[in-house]
């Protein structure tokens, strides 16, 4: 059967071929009508208020200083830390200097910190002063197996002195003019994001700059007209992983609305900054929602202000969207779906579409493709079949960095007009309208609260444990939280669970997982003690057997 092609209903808008720091401040080219006295980062918490200007020039003085400690165009600088105007400054300054970043989850362990930071190269690190001990422990580990990075290339985001360490506005020097792309440098990796893909570990998700501002350009052309003077967005969500990255961190310069900036979701600042800064727009994850649906404080503050909010990272139940809505009005949710390595939306609903469509995807944003395939076959699926989703467009990543094997997996092998066929993971269907709707989740991947588990990572982890013999990981859904739980099905090794004692061998695995990965990778979801891990003939988990009790075999003493 030849390929059903979906695409966009909409055209594709121009596709620039600059770099992403050109893209976002176009007066360097003197071509912006939005003034410079626009104010664009508010800190949430202080009020402290940068104009797009401040913002900008800010970034071009950070180049200057990561040019004068000796970092050149390629390098990579870490940044790992929550949500801060120094945050932005430290990427928009590293952009405007021609470095890649690589942007980390601040919950972080050492190990994990150690993993992205070491295969990802990094020169400098940019932390916040509450990451810095873990920071600290990382590079200790690091130099046991030769990773180091000197003291004066760790540069705080976070003004409080610490002795030995400088903060980020003491490295900034006269502003420098960015380079200008030409002949295909627009192909250069911009960010390294880190997501384990379709199976195994985390590995560096290539973004370029032509992938990130094709990702602005597609979404600006759907994105609800956020109009300036009137329209503030709310910043929570975390900044390194790429949903925050591009939406909020990208999305609002090119836009010119301000965004509030606060350091990670908590319920009192949240619904204080939505009140005091009259937020209009949000993005979120379906556990937000959970919590405005069953918050007390909601009725506290004046939420009027808000109309819409995009949920995106995770699977939305529209009984979930109903309830919130009932109680914060006019406040509209509607839904996005994208991944990392798709810089990240590819399916979007505007908010006048979205009443009656919220468990759906939306449909395709303009320059991307998609085809449904089944996985077995090859084939594609009949129009209103599921099949696995793959995609092409502008915003698919380059590739796994320095991982050849995993890129040439996560992509189909012809060759054809518009490249090779990024393949998702996902199962999916599409209805008459062109709303794409999740099926079911193909690869290994477990999402807690938006945040990725690979259950590879937890699985080897736990064969480290003396006591377990084998084991395999698996998300289980809560419809209370809104999320997936991970959860080990453990083969202790033989004799050591004692009959009655396996409620006591149980908790001991989860809290010795606890205290060795980062919150959300916690097997919340418990433990449950199995005979065998099912397995195919090649040695693959079958975790769908795992998903059904009838299915399992469990011990039976
Ligand atoms: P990440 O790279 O961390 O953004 O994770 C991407 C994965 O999150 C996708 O492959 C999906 O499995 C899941 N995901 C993202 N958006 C949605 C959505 N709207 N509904 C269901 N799953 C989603």
């Amino acid at each position: 059967m030849p390929p059903h092609i979906y695409t966009s209903s909409l055209p594709s808008p121009p596709l620039p071929r600059q770099s992403i720091f050109h893209h976002l401040f176009p007066e360097l080219d003197g071509a912006c009508d939005i003034p410079p006295s626009t104010p664009t980062l508010i800190d949430g918490l202080t009020g402290k208020t940068l104009s797009r200007e401040d913002v900008r020039i800010q970034a071009q003085r950070l180049a200057g200083g990561l040019h004068k400690l000796g970092l050149k165009r390629g390098d990579v600088v870490g940044v790992v830390g929550t949500n801060s105007l120094e945050w932005c400054n430290a990427v928009y300054g590293s952009l405007a200097g021609g470095l890649r970043v690589s942007p980390m989850n601040y919950a972080y362990t050492p190990p994990e910190l150690l993993h992205q930071l070491s295969h990802s190269g990094v020169s400098l690190i940019f932390v916040s002063q509450d990451v810095l001990p873990t920071l600290l422990k990382t590079l200790e580990l690091g130099r046991t197996k030769g990773f180091s990075v000197p003291s004066d290339r760790i540069i705080l985001l976070t003004p409080a002195k610490v002795e030995g360490y400088k903060y980020i506005e003491e490295i900034w020097a006269e502003p420098i003019e960015p380079e200008r792309f030409e002949n295909g440098d627009e192909h250069e990796t911009a960010w390294l994001c880190y997501s384990s893909g379709t199976t195994g570990v985390a590995k560096g998700v290539e973004t370029t700059h032509y992938n990130m501002t094709s990702q602005l350009q597609a979404v600006n052309a759907v994105y609800e007209p956020l109009k300036r003077g009137q329209d503030v967005v709310l910043g929570y969500l975390p900044f390194s992983h790429m949903y925050g990255l591009a939406l909020l961190v990208h999305q609002v310069i090119t836009v010119g609305v301000p965004m509030v900036v606060l350091p990670r979701f908590e319920e009192t600042s949240f619904f204080r900054a939505i009140e005091r800064y009259k937020v209009t727009w949000m993005l979120i994850v379906p556990p937000v929602l959970v919590n405005m649906r069953n918050s007390t404080q909601v009725d506290k503050y004046d939420l009027s202000s808000l109309r819409g909010a995009l949920s995106a990272a995770a699977p939305l139940s529209e009984e979930l969207c109903r309830a919130v809505e009932a109680k914060v009005k006019p406040l509209i949710v509607s839904q996005a779906y994208g991944l990392t390595e798709t810089s990240p939306i590819s399916h979007y609903t505007p908010l006048e579409h979205a009443r009656g469509r919220q468990s759906k995807i939306g449909r395709l944003i303009p320059t991307f493709r998609a085809r449904l395939v089944d996985p077995d076959s090859g084939e594609d699926v009949e129009i209103g079949h599921a099949g696995e989703l793959w995609l092409q467009s502008p915003s698919v990543m380059k590739g796994y960095y320095l991982n050849p094997d995993a890129t040439r997996n996560t992509f189909s092998s012809e060759q054809e007009e518009g490249g090779r066929w990024f393949k998702t993971g996902d199962s999916a269907w599409v209805d008459e309208e062109g709303f794409f709707q999740i099926a079911d989740r193909l690869k290994e991947l477990i999402k807690y609260k938006g945040f990725q588990v690979a259950p590879a990572e937890l699985e080897a982890l736990l064969l480290t444990h003396p006591s377990i013999a084998d084991s395999a990981v698996i998300g289980v859904h809560s419809e209370e939280q809104a999320t997936e739980l991970p959860k080990a099905f453990i083969v202790p090794k033989a004799g050591v669970v004692k009959k009655g004692k396996e409620a006591e061998f149980k908790a001991e695995i989860v809290s010795w997982v606890k205290a060795k990965v980062a919150s959300h990778k916690q097997l919340r979801g418990g433990v449950e003690i199995i005979e065998v891990v099912p397995k195919s003939p090649s040695g693959k988990i079958l975790r769908k057997n795992l998903r059904l009790p009838s299915l399992r075999k469990e011990r039976s003493n």
